[in-house]
């Protein structure tokens, strides 16, 4: 057996378990790297399964409408791997994130995907074959790669945001929401988008209140998210606003105890108290592991070369989902740019006579 690999997919959100399918149903014997299970991935928002693991319900991936869809789960998942979803009555209307990456996977796997739990964390692609380094598991040596790596959550980048981080600031609600600092008390979501919305209402669920922080004089969300917002009672939002410091005792069981806040309209400060700050500010592409040798876009994500073609600066490497794409970013839009990789890999190698 040749010990290059025909594909290696790095990325186990949905960009990366389509390309595997698809990779997967052309003979490729595809392998997968999902990523690592360390406390620095969970922290950093880059644990395997990606963003939707850490997502509740998903209503809006074509498919899956409401209902009852616990017995079909039960019926298409391995049982050992069912530990991480929530319970069935916490999730009455639609799949969850973590379930439909799960649906994913073993869909990934049934067809022949291997799949080895450990991040790549360098490459060589200044020529053919591609080399990839992992952090467990040695060097890998590929014909073509599809890179599926994601995006991760945005921190403000305050001194004092570290000092509390795990300690009542987190990027994740679904993550860490549930939390004893967190019930009962008022807690700060900053940001005006989908992900702030979703964040503050799945906290209202266990906090007395959830102040919304906007550094405008609207939120960003889609009209949909915004009027679930307005409807809620615990929610209240405060605009033109952004976080000056977050505030804390230094006994590190007490952690955050409230976010001083700057109105940008007056310039004045207040305190508002609070022993959680949640970040809902937008994403960065997961491109730090290809030092530089893949070509991106001003903003960091990796370009495509051709307008309709997963291809890269690089050939043989192509590019899925939110690592390239900070426009849609959607579940589903992200499933169909890792069909179109998975595509145009396996026609790479055909054209280049490799498979
Ligand atoms: P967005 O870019 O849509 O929103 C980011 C929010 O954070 C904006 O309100 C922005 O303010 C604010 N912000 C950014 N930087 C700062 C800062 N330094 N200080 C204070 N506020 C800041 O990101 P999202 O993660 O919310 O959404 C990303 C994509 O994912 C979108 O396309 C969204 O539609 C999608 N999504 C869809 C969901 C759904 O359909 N249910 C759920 C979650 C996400 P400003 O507006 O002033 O720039």
């Amino acid at each position: 057996m040749s010990d290059v690999e025909n594909c290696i997919i790095i990325g186990s959100g949905p960009a990366g378990w389509s390309a595997a399918i698809y990779a997967a149903r052309a003979n490729l014997r595809p392998l997968l790297f999902e990523g690592a299970m360390t406390e620095e991935n969970r922290v950093m928002g880059r644990f395997p399964m990606g963003q939707l693991a850490q997502t509740t319900e998903v209503e809006n991936y074509a498919g899956f409408p409401s209902g009852k869809l616990k017995e079909f789960i039960d019926s298409a998942i391995d049982p050992s791997r069912q530990y991480m979803f929530p319970p069935v009555e916490e999730h009455p209307h639609a799949v969850t994130g973590p379930e439909l990456m799960e649906l994913m996977r073993q869909q990934a796997t049934n067809f022949g995907t291997r799949v080895i739990t450990d991040d790549i964390v360098s490459v060589d692609f200044s020529k053919p074959p591609l080399v990839l380094n992992s952090s467990e598991n040695g060097t890998f040596k590929t014909h073509t790669v599809i890179i599926a790596t994601g995006a991760s959550a945005n921190y403000l980048g305050l001194p004092s945001e570290e000092t509390y981080r795990n300690r009542g600031v987190s990027a994740c609600a679904v993550c860490d929401g549930a939390l004893p600092r967190f019930r009962d008390k008022p807690l700060v979501v900053v940001g005006g988008g989908d992900s702030a919305v979703e964040e503050a209402s799945y906290l209202t669920k266990y906090a007395s209140k959830v102040y919304m922080l906007l550094r405008r004089g609207e939120m960003r969300a889609s009209k949909i998210m915004q009027e679930r917002a307005l409807a809620n009672p615990k929610i209240e939002l405060v605009k033109f606003s952004v976080v000056d410091e977050v505030l804390g005792a230094d006994d590190p069981r007490v952690g955050v105890t409230g976010v001083r806040i700057r109105n940008l309209q007056s310039n004045q400060t207040s305190i508002l108290e609070a022993t959680g700050m949640f970040l809902a500010i937008g994403h960065t592409p997961n491109t730090k592991f290809l030092g530089g040798q893949v070509e991106t876009r001003e903003n960091g994500y990796i370009a495509w070369k051709q307008p309709y073609r997963t291809i890269t600066s690089v050939e043989g490497v192509f590019a899925a989902g939110d690592v390239a794409d900070d426009y849609y970013r959607q579940a589903i839009t992200s499933a169909g740019t890792g069909c179109m990789a998975a595509l145009d890999a396996e026609r790479y190698l055909a054209g280049a006579g490799i498979h």
